[in-house]
């Protein structure tokens, strides 16, 4: 009996799943082409891979019905960052295209090899965040790059990027946005985050033109953002997908696409000049001692390196007051091994 449930599940399993196959599979983002008031599912075609075959990433565009901006939403560019992709699924579950002004296109998983491959990076090993604009006849992640922005992000008008810690690292909820820009300013609000991070995106000094992330390339190119970290990687946090959703639908109240008024975010969030992380000299077992979003003072003990059998070999001091934005999880360090990375206040 048993094994006939199972069997009716599996069937119906494989009813949704034929309804997928009806998505279509475009070339480029056609905004004109998608029908207003309507929620549209497509499968873009980015590369092919080594046996011919398309390698395809998910968008879902509401288009409204009435005039207004084009939000672009893309979660995973790092491929084991994933907590953006249920926000993403939910808030296409909430829209309501008919009640839209304009259009939010949405990515829910972009980096399509990294995905599959539990990974941060591209399966050229190389981090496509830092990697654009890329270039049209570049090597592998260079094309994917490049098509990234031609086929998808050059048809918004405003883009949130949505990250969160790398592996080995955990996080808190915190933004990355331009605080001079007013627009940029209020959406890095909106998200009702913990910590904000003024950081206008512009890689530091030495950086090549080829290793800019998603977020400096578009705003290069007329098209503001915010990025957003939701906690940890290669996990779904509920809490973060309930505070991302919320943060993004007050963003689109914000931007009137919505008719709804603009909520306060349940948060204040703590406003940093800027951040940077600090690393160790010496490797061994590492217990980072601060909490994520601790307060920490100059000189407050922030992490113990002890060798194998136990022996305490360094042990790590704030350099400045600040609070922790994110930090190591993974015990097992080399020299120059991160330990948190600390936000200093404005
Ligand atoms: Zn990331």
């Amino acid at each position: 009996m048993k094994k006939k449930l199972l069997f009716f599940v599996l069937m119906l399993d494989a009813l949704t799943g034929a309804a997928q196959q009806d998505i279509p599979v475009i070339e480029t983002l056609d905004l004109a082409a998608a029908p207003a008031g309507q929620v549209s599912r497509y499968w873009l075609h980015m590369i092919s891979n080594g046996l011919s075959q398309p390698v395809l990433v998910p968008v879902m565009v509401a288009k409204g019905v009435n005039p207004g901006p084009v939000l672009g939403l893309v979660a995973a560019i790092h491929g084991n960052e994933l907590n953006g992709i249920p926000i993403i699924q939910q808030l296409f579950q909430q829209i309501d295209p008919k009640q839209l002004n304009g259009t939010v296109v949405a990515v829910p998983g972009l980096n399509a090899a990294g995905i599959l491959n539990e990974d941060r990076l591209f399966n050229d090993q190389e981090d496509l965040n830092r990697r654009f604009p890329g270039k049209e006849n570049g090597d592998v992640s260079q094309q994917y790059v490049w098509r990234i922005f031609d086929k998808l992000v050059r048809h918004t008008d405003l883009l949130i990027d949505l990250h969160t810690a790398s592996f080995g690292r955990v996080n808190t909820m915190y933004v990355r946005a331009d605080m001079d820009s007013d627009t940029l300013a209020a959406m890095a609000r909106l998200q009702g985050a913990d910590i904000i991070v003024n950081n206008p995106g512009i890689p530091s000094a030495g950086a090549g033109s080829g290793d800019l992330t998603l977020r400096a390339f578009a705003a290069s190119r007329g098209i503001p953002g915010i990025t957003v970290e939701y906690g940890d990687p290669q996990v779904y946090q509920p809490d973060m997908t309930a505070r991302g959703l919320r943060g993004i639908q007050r963003t689109m109240a914000y931007l009137k696409m919505t008719q709804n008024p603009v909520a306060e975010p349940e948060k204040e969030a703590i406003l940093c000049k800027k951040s940077y992380w600090l690393y160790t000299d010496e490797g061994g077992l590492l217990d980072v001692t601060v909490a994520l979003g601790q307060s920490v003072a100059r000189g407050d003990v922030i992490g113990i390196l002890r060798n194998p059998f136990g022996d305490v070999i360094r042990t790590y001091q704030a350099p400045e007051s600040g609070v922790v934005i994110g930090k190591s999880s993974n015990p097992v360090n080399q020299s120059g091994g991160r330990i948190l990375h600390l936000g200093v206040l404005k």
